[in-house]
Order: C-alpha cells, then structure tokens, then sequence
C-alpha cells in the first residue's frame, strides 16, 4: 500500500529531531510520544509482537542533548523452562546522551545537526526481545526424563543422574 510507505517515512521523519535549535538554547526541552510499526526503523525480531511505543524528554545540556524515558516493546515467546507461550510489554529505560563530538564512550552522535532517535531505539529493542524470559520467576520447568510439565503435574522420575549429565554439559558450553 502506498500509505503505509508514506506512514513509515513519517515516523522515521519524526524520530530525527533538529539538534543545532535545542543546542542553541540551554535547558531547552521537547517531548516526543510516539507508536509506530518496528519495521520503520528496521526492529525485525521473532519475540516483537505488535507496534513499539516511546515516550522521551529531550534536555539541552552544556556537553550535549540528554534523552530520557521509556521505549516499549510488545513481545510473545516460550518460556524458557517451561516452553509454555507468553507474551508482555518490555519497557525499556531510555537515559541516552548525544554529543557532537563524542567526548563521552557511551555517547550517541549527533550528526548534521541531527539526533537520529530510531538507531538508538532500534538498538535497545532489539537488545530487550533477545532476552531470554520465564512464565513466572519460580517456574518448575519440565521434568527431563519424562517431559511433564512440573508446574501442573507431578512425576516419580529419578533425575539426579540426567542433572549431573547436565552439569557436566553446561561445564564444556561454558568452556567454549
Ligand atoms: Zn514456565
Ligand atoms: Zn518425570
């Protein structure tokens, strides 16, 4: 559809904000509250499931622009012990600064006088979909010898052996 093109050079447009104006006055603030689709700043990932959302504070500082907020990313998975699907909303601290020159490791580029917003939430998106996540923190998992579920069922499986084969595994993975 030739809208939704139209619609995806929108966002990129609004995720690009003129840094030389907010430079040029101190303590300066915008705000920027924005949902789009992923695709628009190229988040492609198994686990995003739905449009991405940002709420961001820009400040003028003396070494630079600060950006603070939240991005959030909507995700559905397995989990990892139980392979049960779930899904969630990932909100992401954002507390980015840009610098014309990056005198900071950890800076951002400003670049033509521009702040490019998606590269920094494409980067944190990405890094929060990759996690590896659990149906609930004590999820009991599946039994290795049988396979049940051991969050809704019980076995009489003897695992101690499986476990140690484990152990030893996780020892040369962690080698490599
Ligand atoms: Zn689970
Ligand atoms: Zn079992």
């Amino acid at each position: 559809m030739p809208g939704s093109v139209f619609e995806m050079n929108d966002v990129v447009r609004a995720l690009r904000v003129n840094a030389a104006e907010l430079l040029r006055q101190p303590g300066a603030t915008r705000s920027l509250v924005l949902r789009f689709d992923g695709d628009a700043i190229k988040v492609v990932h198994d686990h995003l499931d739905g449009d991405l959302a940002v709420d961001l504070q820009l400040e003028s500082m003396n070494d630079g622009i600060l950006v603070t907020g939240e991005a959030r990313a909507p995700w559905a998975t397995s989990c990892r012990r139980c392979l049960k699907d779930i899904t969630g909303v990932a909100a992401i601290d954002v507390d980015e600064l840009y610098q014309v020159e990056l005198i900071d490791p950890d800076a951002y580029p400003i670049e033509n006088n521009q702040i490019d917003l998606g590269a920094m939430v494409r980067e944190l998106a990405l890094l929060e979909l990759d996690g590896e996540r659990l149906c609930a923190e004590d999820c009991a998992g599946l039994c290795p010898v049988c396979g049940i579920d051991r969050n809704a069922d019980t076995c009489d499986c003897d695992t101690t052996v499986t476990d140690d084969r484990w152990a030893a595994l996780d020892g040369l993975v962690l080698d490599d």
